[in-house]
């Protein structure tokens, strides 16, 4: 089985044989411009040194600054920054925001720090990293485990580390060089719910496309920023989302009523865990709760019109892509199917609405969010989600385009986009 990263490249030149491109392009787009890697000395809570590994890939820049969140989980290796740092060119061009790709992470589970040090590793990343990124340079943005929080520490101690050597910058562009922050420190309205909010958008003109009538169940796996606010916004919108997990297991309605997300998320602040909270609203015994729990894998498989991995990469693959029941799988999570599971679902018609996509509704709110600090702007949250749902529309019509001029998958109709666009930006800067 191939890596996501290498798998990710053999997709990229099957969708380059659509097109005119140069080998050298291709070679160049098969290998991150640069890489970082970093080892950060925290001090912990009981005064012990531990040492941390930290990386940014800074995948390619022809489009603009490196843009791409930062992670920190405890699975954080290269090669998954690889990945994610090359989906983020390629959905920085899907979604067509003036950016590269790239991505950082750190390999420690947060939960285990305190907020003190989770506070001081952050600032020990940005210390590490403020050479080497900046608002037309390197943009950070969030990602799994990381939040507005971590991201207002980060951009608060680049902003110290860059005043201390040069005393002429602009105080609000400087707030440019990571989104996903605080309103109060120059973040975006709607940045927050951008990724599921897109999602939505993507996932209403799709079912149209398809001629799909609600109401349609759903299955979301992962309930972090990005499934619990798509989650809540289907359920809003006429969908029955009858199926939800976090990291520890999930929850399944078989009666196809759906839950009430806002009643989960409420448990799932009490209580910590989805799988305690099959029987909120009503009263159940514990037989019947014990029906309602169900595992991860399980979720994958259950028969649901539309299956939302948003959790991590690597959960559909061809271990279970036969037994996957769904009708449409939507990629909320970056990289969930494998190639191996990619080509199972294609091959039994299940269309699959790729992660560069399906989930870009995040960094396009970042590059809004981006623009106004650039010019010192704040835009209302109608204004950011009208916006969102122009760039997200369009986005999908032109991969819908792809699809059915070509005759190929939505993943590769979204590759043939990002690529044509790369190539343009290449042959522009080296005319
Ligand atoms: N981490 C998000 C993603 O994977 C957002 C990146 C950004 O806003 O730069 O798309």
């Amino acid at each position: 089985m191939k890596n996501p990263f290498e798998s990710t490249i053999l997709q990229l030149e099957e969708a380059s044989k659509y097109l005119d491109i140069p080998n050298l392009v291709m070679s160049l787009l098969s290998k991150p411009e640069r890489i970082i890697e970093v080892f950060l000395p925290l001090r912990l809570d009981n005064k012990e040194l531990k040492i941390v590994k930290g990386y940014r890939v800074q995948y390619n820049s022809w489009r603009g600054p490196y843009k791409g969140g930062l992670r920190y989980h405890q699975k954080v290796d290269l090669n998954e920054v690889k990945a994610l740092s090359l989906w983020m060119m390629i959905k920085n061009a899907v979604c067509d925001v003036p950016f590269g790709g790239g991505k950082g992470g750190i390999e420690i589970d947060p939960k285990t720090l305190s907020k003190t040090e989770l506070k001081e590793l952050t600032r020990l990343f940005a210390k590490m990293l403020t050479p080497n990124i900046g608002p037309t340079v390197d943009v950070p943005a969030p990602d799994v485990n990381t939040n507005a929080k971590i991201l207002d520490w980060f951009v608060d101690q680049y902003e110290q580390n860059v005043k201390t050597q040069n005393s002429n910058v602009k105080f609000t562009e400087l707030k440019a060089v990571a989104t996903g922050k605080s309103i109060e420190n120059g973040g975006s309205e709607g940045r927050e719910e951008a990724t599921g909010l897109g999602g939505y958008y993507v996932l209403e003109e799709l079912i149209k496309k398809m001629g799909l009538k609600k109401p349609l169940t759903v299955a979301v796996q992962g309930f972090g920023n990005v499934g619990s606010h798509l989650a809540a916004l289907l359920c809003q919108n006429g969908y029955k989302v009858v199926a939800l997990s976090d990291s520890k297991g999930g929850i399944y309605d078989q009666s196809g009523d759906g839950f009430n997300i806002d009643l989960v998320k409420t448990c799932k602040l009490e209580r910590g865990l989805i799988a305690d909270c099959y029987c909120i609203g009503t009263v159940c015994d514990l037989a019947e709760k014990k029906k309602g729990e169900i595992t991860n894998e399980d979720l994958l498989e259950l028969p649901v019109d539309i299956l939302v991995p948003a959790a991590l990469e690597n959960v559909i693959t061809e271990k279970n892509a036969d037994k996957i029941k769904a009708k449409i799988v939507f990629e909320m999570a970056n990289g969930p199917t494998s190639l191996e599971g990619d080509k199972i679902l294609h091959g039994r018609g299940i269309p699959v609405v790729p992660d560069v996509l399906a989930n870009s509704g995040g960094v396009t709110v970042s590059y809004f969010e981006w623009y106004q600090n650039m010019h010192g702007e704040h835009w209302k949250l109608e204004e950011v989600k009208d916006k969102l749902k122009e760039k997200m529309t369009d986005a999908f019509k032109n991969v819908w385009n792809i699809h059915e001029e070509k005759k190929v998958d939505l993943r590769t109709g979204a590759y043939i986009l990002a690529l044509r666009r790369l190539h343009e930006s290449y042959k522009k800067l080296n005319k």
